[in-house]
């Protein structure tokens, strides 16, 4: 999805979305394979819709709302021994268990379950976020994607206007590793084949910057096949800290997630 779009935004003394249900579509799909993103559009309609994401912020335009803080509960008790799956676009973190992680307040309509939550990352430093912050891209960014609890999950919130929340989080370069980090991403060389999987403590509460008071809102969709325009989209203004040795580890040890 490299058609990026200038937005409004909602910049809510703080900024907030969310992106795909991998393999929830119904025809084979990849960023690669099959004329990759380009030609999503022959197979999925509705990704020629109008506001489909990503996006490229363009912090000009954006306009401020104070829509109150953000409750984020359980995030830790979630990701304590979670599943860690590769599911061939991305790796896939389930945080669909009990007690349940969820978030409510900051302008969403109501409380939205944590499902799982993903990263995206390039082939070095410079380039592999999906959204861009006035035309620049971060090393990497991690979506927390949660459904709304009027409905009783991912996949029938996923067609439902503002069904999904997804919480969005840029990376950049640090002299040091991340520790809460590399106690993710070492795992993955253990799940290099599709569909394979690892536990781990993922401490995702951690992860997370301390400072979410500022962040990105807008409306907009899934960002693989279907597309649907259904995702309330918060990207945070504070970013995660990463090191150049912990990207570089990626690339290598598994696919390019775009
Ligand atoms: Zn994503």
């Amino acid at each position: 999805m490299l058609n990026y779009k200038k937005i409004l935004f909602l910049n809510l003394l703080i900024f907030i979305f969310l992106r795909e249900v991998a393999g929830s579509s119904g025809g084979n799909w990849s960023y690669m394979e099959y004329g990759g993103t380009k030609k999503w559009k022959y197979t999925f309609h509705t990704c020629t819709g109008k506001k489909q994401s990503p996006v490229d912020i363009i912090t000009a335009l954006t306009f401020n709302k104070n829509y109150g803080p953000m409750e984020i509960v359980n995030y830790d008790e979630a990701s304590a021994q979670i599943l860690l799956t590769n599911a061939g676009t991305t790796v896939v973190a389930d945080l669909h268990k009990d007690p349940k992680a969820k978030i409510s307040g900051a302008g969403l309509p109501s409380v939205y379950f944590a499902h799982s939550f993903h990263f995206h990352w390039g082939s070095g430093d410079g380039f592999g976020s999906e959204h861009f912050k006035d035309g620049t891209s971060f090393p990497m960014e991690m979506h927390i994607v949660h459904y709304s609890s009027t409905y009783s999950n991912l996949e029938e919130a996923a067609h439902q206007p503002e069904g999904l929340a997804v919480l969005g989080f840029f990376f950049t370069i640090s002299t040091v590793n991340n520790t809460i980090l590399q106690g993710i991403i070492e795992k993955f060389p253990m799940i290099k084949a599709v569909g394979s999987n690892a536990k781990v403590d993922a401490q995702l509460g951690m992860l997370i910057p301390k400072d979410i008071t500022k962040y990105y809102r807008y409306s907009g969709s899934l960002t693989t096949p279907p597309c649907s325009e259904t995702v309330i989209w918060t990207i945070f203004e504070s970013t995660i800290s990463v090191s150049s040795l912990q990207v570089n580890f990626l690339h290598p040890h598994l696919f390019i997630d775009r």
